[in-house]
């Protein structure tokens, strides 16, 4: 399959693989577990050292199996190249080892990831700056910024509460400004959206969610989209600055953040997120549709206080949701009216399992403030809007009836 032709997102998934033609014919690019790759001619393999040649020279910075999987990745965002790691977060990890120093001044979504909260508290005391704002409004982003301003980070729907960044209008400031803009896609996935459109520059895909999607492997991505131009980053070395701009982030990021800090995926895990991307589309449509069914569901019923899904129409970020988005993901959060102890309601559920994973087949649900977001403490807790009632749904595949009949069941009991 060497034509040109624009294939959609599953096709392209199904063949990519075999664009660059696979050992023995085999459909799936095997498993390659060698830590060392082999030269006949050591001048060969010097030469690879030195990145005057193509080839792999030691697991860590990347082998065939986890290059057909970056390779994957790039085609769903359509960007121009992508790095793997061991996790999501050994991936943001890496933007910030690779690409920040003492001094530097960071504009954050306040509406995070716990994790990815938690490492801008430690990059803090590291010396680099970092301003939480309300991103649902790029006003606020705006008046954040300061001359030493690197990085824009936001998430698309931040988890568990499912605000909705201004993505294109940041976008659009960060291009006027010259500032690089980092988007968090895991929630949504380059299926339902893809960062580059609004002028991201680095895309994070936490690939242990919804792209590997099984809840059997670990695994995190950074693509960039081509659309920031690195001659604008004060702090490139001179040795990442041998090929083409656009390369420049990728190689300083896979040198100073993969290589050195090691986080590298395993070849076993990328087998798994390849083999789980291949039904991506499938399984987000499914969990899309889920989702707001039982999104309807919850806000319908009399001992629910809120419910937190952009397809809903009361949700503040609804209109712009439906702009940007192809649809509304499988991530929801609710909370119980007071006085109903959540322990008991999740005890009651069958089918949705307490875990705190997300983008699994199966519903996986969480008391958020119990659980995840517990290290934070309350005033912070408060500050991202997580009440302590809050309940996070990741929905699954199941089938919609049989999700329904669980939580109908379960408050029932209430
Ligand atoms: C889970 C998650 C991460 C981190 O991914 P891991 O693979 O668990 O390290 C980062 N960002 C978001 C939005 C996530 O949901």
């Amino acid at each position: 399959m060497n034509d040109k032709k624009n294939y959609g997102f599953t096709t392209t998934i199904l063949h990519n693989d075999r664009q660059k033609g696979i050992e023995h014919g085999s459909l799936h690019k095997p498993i390659h577990t060698s830590v060392a790759f082999g030269y006949g001619d050591a001048r060969q393999l010097a030469s690879v050292f030195q990145g005057k040649e193509p080839g792999f020279r030691y697991g860590r910075q990347g082998n065939p199996t986890i290059s057909a999987l970056e390779d994957k990745v790039t085609k769903m965002e359509q960007g121009v190249g992508t790095i793997c790691f061991a996790t999501g977060m050994g991936a943001i990890g890496a933007v910030f080892q690779a690409l920040l120093r003492a001094g530097d001044h960071v504009v954050s979504s306040a509406f995070l990831f716990g994790n990815t909260n938690s490492l801008w508290q430690t990059t803090a005391g590291q010396g680099v700056d970092v301003a939480f704002v309300d991103a649902t409004d790029v006003a606020n982003v705006e008046a954040a910024l300061t001359p030493a301003t690197r990085i824009v980070f936001v998430e698309t729907i931040a988890n568990p509460r499912t605000q909705v960044a201004d993505l294109k209008r940041i976008g659009e400031l960060c291009q006027a400004r010259g500032i690089l803009y980092v988007v968090d896609n895991t929630m949504t996935t380059p299926y339902l959206f893809r960062p580059k459109d609004v002028g991201a520059g680095l895309v994070v895909n936490a690939l242990t969610k919804s792209i590997g999607g099984h809840g059997n492997a670990l695994g995190g991505s950074l693509t960039d989209t081509g659309v920031y131009d690195w001659n604008q980053y004060p702090h490139i070395y001179e040795n990442y600055k041998k090929a083409a701009p656009a390369q420049w982030g990728l190689a300083q990021i896979r040198a100073k953040g993969l290589r050195d800090f090691g986080a590298s995926l395993a070849p076993e895990a990328a087998h798994h997120i390849a083999v789980g991307a291949e039904t991506l589309a499938l399984r987000m449509e499914r969990t899309s549709s889920n989702a707001l069914a039982l999104a309807r569901l919850l806000e319908a019923d009399e001992r629910v206080a809120a419910v937190y899904y952009p397809g809903l129409a009361t949700h503040p970020q609804h209109g712009i949701s439906g702009e940007l988005f192809r649809s509304y993901g499988s991530l929801l959060s609710f909370e119980l009216k007071d006085g109903i102890d959540c322990f008991d309601f999740l005890n009651r559920l069958k089918l949705a399992i307490p875990a705190s994973n997300l983008g699994d087949t199966r519903t996986l649900i969480i008391p958020v403030a119990h659980t995840i977001f517990y290290e934070m403490g309350p005033v912070r807790r408060a500050s991202m809007g997580i009440a302590e009632s809050l309940i996070r749904v990741s929905v699954g595949i199941e089938d919609e009836v049989d999700l329904l009949d669980d939580f109908r069941a379960a408050l029932a009991g209430c």
